[in-house]
């Protein structure tokens, strides 16, 4: 069972890559301290923040909590993602949440999209995945390409300490 986070409202960009790497995170900007603590000891989520004294008051409260003063997402993803396994880094784009809302994604024939994609993109791409919830289709483009290449720096990264 893959780790659920809940991130606080400074960490948007890094909850959207959590998201494509597979981790359910949820994710607000209107979410106080107080709703992501409830939220993270009701549903077993651990916190995501980059506020000192509120990763103290979490900490003191028993609440799993990772504080995240790093500079950039890489490094901050290096620190959450410490000690998985290769296998659990490694991205699947079946295994991705979608970056928006945290829905999960179900593959898709292009023919059920042909008519929500644009024309360019069907020409070259073969595989669609649309997210349950919100219904967004995600395809394996340049996009993909970046955060895979992330993903195998972190791999590395991890590997090497
Ligand atoms: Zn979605």
């Amino acid at each position: 069972m893959k780790d659920k986070f809940v991130a606080d409202g400074m960490l948007g960009s890094l909850a959207r890559k959590l998201r494509i790497f597979g981790y359910d995170t949820i994710y607000e900007t209107d979410l106080n301290n107080d709703k992501i603590l409830d939220i993270a000891q009701t549903d077993d989520r651990i916190i995501l923040t980059s506020n000192r004294k509120f990763h103290q008051n979490a900490t003191k409260q028993m609440v799993n909590c990772i504080l995240l003063i790093e500079e950039n997402d890489y490094e901050r993803l290096c620190n959450v993602l410490d000690g998985k396994r290769d296998e659990e880094l490694r991205l699947s784009p079946k295994d991705t949440r979608c970056s928006i809302c945290n829905g999960e994604m179900n593959q898709v024939t292009k023919n059920e999209i042909s008519n929500l994609v644009p024309e360019e993109v069907l020409k070259y791409q073969e595989e669609y995945y649309r997210c349950t919830s919100c219904g967004k289709i995600y395809w394996i483009g340049g996009h993909w390409q970046r955060i895979y290449a992330l993903s195998e720096k972190i791999i590395k990264k991890i590997q090497q300490t």
